[in-house]
């Protein structure tokens, strides 16, 4: 009896410290708030907004679930339009553009934010143990394009390069300006185009307004003049009214070539700095240097770069695309046209011979012909010429104006 007695007594005391424990750990977390982990979007702190975390009593026995909510807005502004953004592999990620359409991910992301706008950002996350956590903000976008340009006080004849980053997919893009810029290439949230300084610019200001989808971005160039080369000399006159400077020499050329000029492959082919089409030459004539021939007042100029070397010598492809033309001209003799994309080519007279056919693809420092003396030539010599429609632009420009490779 006294046994029975003596075990009702354990029990009862037992039950009582278990209950007592129990409402000791209870209390305690219905007191404290734990630490949830926030999370850091375009550099800012996004704390929970409501939290439901699971505690486990008397060693696992009796699951607890305690919920916290934080009425918080949290309101991110950004000019960005890729934000990477990382969570963990099984959160989820829930966005509402500002037109209300609605995207989900899951895992750390890479988001576009492509419209202007308000988005709102819910974040819902779970853990293994069975915690949820759920995060939700505003981000309003205001999207600025990047506007590199390669030189704003550019030189008579240089080229320059415009590029475009922070832009939407399929952007409406135009350009207003009087200096024939070429076509626009746009790939995903990039976009570049060309602006030829021609050699016959007049050197002072230019407007340049960019306009991408109805924002517009203005800018000046000052353009600045060349110290062109002025050469005095005489041809026979044999040579000049001879058949490579004909009239008919001169029409065939037209016709053969200028509708090349029409022609613009809408993508970039070249790839880095253009290099020399020939190795160890000779500049025998400068880019547009006045020449006055045979006494003659008014000067013409010279389209291109004369590099003076053995007949015979190889001729590479300055950068890589497609060839045009690649033919033998009365007046050009062996002649090449490359085009690298957005209009901007490279051409090739007076060579021996020719190793590529129209139509080719040509890698940058690839064979293309042999230094000759063919057409209106006095002497061994590669014509070399860049130029977008018939805006002609001075080579050495073109030497250093990419990064390598
Ligand atoms: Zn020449």
């Amino acid at each position: 009896m006294k046994t029975i007695k003596n075990l009702v007594s354990i029990l009862v005391v037992s039950a009582l410290l278990t209950g007592a424990f129990t409402y000791y750990e209870y209390s305690k977390i219905t007191q404290i708030v734990p630490q949830i982990k926030s999370y850091t979007f375009s550099g800012e702190s996004i704390s929970y907004s409501s939290a439901t975390i699971r505690y486990h009593l008397l060693g696992g026995l009796i699951p607890l679930d305690r919920t916290y909510t934080q009425d918080l807005q949290i309101k991110i502004t950004t000019d960005q339009i890729l934000q990477s953004f990382s969570v963990s592999d099984t959160s989820r990620i829930i966005i509402t553009a500002p037109d209300q359409q609605i995207q989900t991910f899951t895992g750390s992301q890479e988001l576009a934010f492509e419209d202007d706008g308000e988005y709102t950002i819910e974040i819902e996350d779970t853990d293994p143990d069975g915690n949820q956590t759920r995060y939700v903000f505003t981000v309003v976008v205001d999207n600025v394009a990047e506007i590199t340009i390669s030189n704003l006080a550019p030189f008579q004849g240089e080229l320059l390069v415009i590029d475009l980053a922070n832009i939407q997919r399929n952007s409406t893009i135009s350009i207003e300006s009087t200096l024939l810029p070429s076509i626009v290439t746009q790939q995903d949230h990039t976009a570049r185009f060309y602006v030829p300084i021609q050699y016959r610019t007049s050197a002072k200001a230019y407007p340049l307004t960019i306009v991408i989808n109805e924002k517009r971005y203005e800018y000046n160039l000052d353009v600045k003049p060349f110290d062109f080369d002025k050469v005095y000399f005489t041809v026979d006159d044999d040579i000049i009214n001879g058949p490579a400077g004909s009239p008919e020499a001169a029409a065939q050329f037209r016709n053969a070539t200028y509708p090349l000029l029409d022609i613009v492959e809408p993508e970039d082919l070249h790839t880095g700095s253009f290099i020399l089409p020939v190795e160890g030459a000779r500049v025998s004539s400068t880019f547009a240097e006045m020449r006055y021939i045979n006494g003659s007042t008014t000067p013409s100029r010279h389209g291109g770069i004369d590099y003076a070397i053995t007949c015979g010598t190889p001729v590479y492809a300055s950068n890589s695309g497609l060839v045009q033309y690649a033919d033998i001209l009365d007046m050009t003799g062996n002649t090449v046209y490359i085009e690298h994309g957005l209009g901007l080519k490279t051409v090739y007279y007076h060579m021996l011979d020719l190793t590529i056919e129209a139509g080719d693809r040509v890698e940058k420092g690839q064979l293309i012909g042999h230094v000759g003396t063919t057409g209106f030539s006095t002497g061994c010599h590669l014509h070399f010429q860049a130029m977008i429609k018939n805006q002609l632009i001075n080579p050495d420009f073109l030497y250093q104006l990419f990064s390598n490779p």
